[in-house]
């Protein structure tokens, strides 16, 4: 991706070496709260993800000493998102609506958010409760080596399908999908999951389209996305973890799924045509 030297946002929250602060204490009765409303970048128990994690307050006055490479990818990463801005603020506008920017937290170890306290292993996820995206930048190495997605397009997916998440709360998506958690058997529910997760990567495809019509693409951009979404797929993850699948517990979709639904963004190029939900497409 041409992003060197390009606008970034403002949007930044820089809390690298400043640890959660607290830890969550009591996993009791508030959690399924925050349960309901933390929207992970890739599966797992959410039980996992919060909760007491042992962290002690680190000195906030000490700055962050950054590597090159992170430094790199911290530019990196406020580029694309202020090209998710510019692209979701036309879009928005285009269908008589007003897009309010979301902020990325930069963060390492763990971060609390409204929607709890995690840790980096629950890799990239959006809170819709303060509407922030959280990113531990580790993760870029783990898309290179856990998951075999190298490339900055694959961290420039993983970014706009977080920031999906937000557009999807901005339209009242979230709110609609995440009540079903207490109505539904956890299998109902988990399908539901599935076209949730699935329309954050059609919105992340249409995002994509968008940075093409920039000219911000570079050859093989697109194929980085399209490995990344792959990679990620519920019956890859699973294969790979446990060597087998087991399709009711899905919460985002196969590798299939995942390629094709942020292809059909990247074709489209706007909401419409995003009904993961009402569709005949698998
Ligand atoms: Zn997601």
């Amino acid at each position: 991706m041409k992003w060197k030297g390009r606008q970034r946002s403002s949007n930044v929250e820089d809390r690298r070496g400043k640890g959660s602060g607290k830890a969550i204490a009591g996993v009791g009765g508030g959690l399924g709260l925050i349960i309901v409303l933390i929207i992970t970048f890739l599966g797992g128990n959410p039980e996992d993800l919060i909760g007491n994690l042992g962290v002690t307050d680190q000195s906030n006055s000490i700055p962050y000493e950054e590597t090159e490479q992170e430094k790199e990818l911290a530019e990196f990463v406020s580029v694309v998102l202020a090209d998710t801005e510019t692209v979701w603020t036309e879009i928005f506008q285009e269908n008589g609506l007003q897009y309010i920017e979301p902020t990325l937290v930069l963060y390492t170890n763990s971060v609390n958010s409204a929607c709890g306290t995690a840790g980096a292993s629950v890799g990239p996820f959006y809170c819709p409760g303060d509407h922030k995206l959280y990113i531990d930048l580790s993760f870029y190495q783990e898309l290179q080596e856990k998951f075999h997605a190298p490339g900055d397009f694959a961290m420039a997916y993983v970014i706009s399908h977080e920031v999906g998440h937000h557009v999807q709360t901005l339209l009242g998506t979230t709110e609609e999908v995440m009540p079903l958690r207490q109505k539904l058997s956890e299998e109902e529910f988990n399908k539901y999951l599935v076209r949730f997760e699935l329309q954050a990567d059609y919105f992340s495809g249409v995002w994509a389209k968008h940075a093409q019509g920039m000219d911000l693409l570079e050859a093989g951009d697109l194929d980085e996305a399209l490995t990344a979404a792959s990679a990620v797929g519920d019956d890859t993850l699973q294969k790979q973890a446990m060597g087998y699948v087991v399709p009711e517990s899905f919460t985002h979709g196969t590798s299939k799924q995942r390629k094709s639904w942020f292809y059909k963004g990247y074709e489209n190029g706007t909401i419409e045509g995003g009904d993961t939900f009402n569709t005949t497409s698998p």
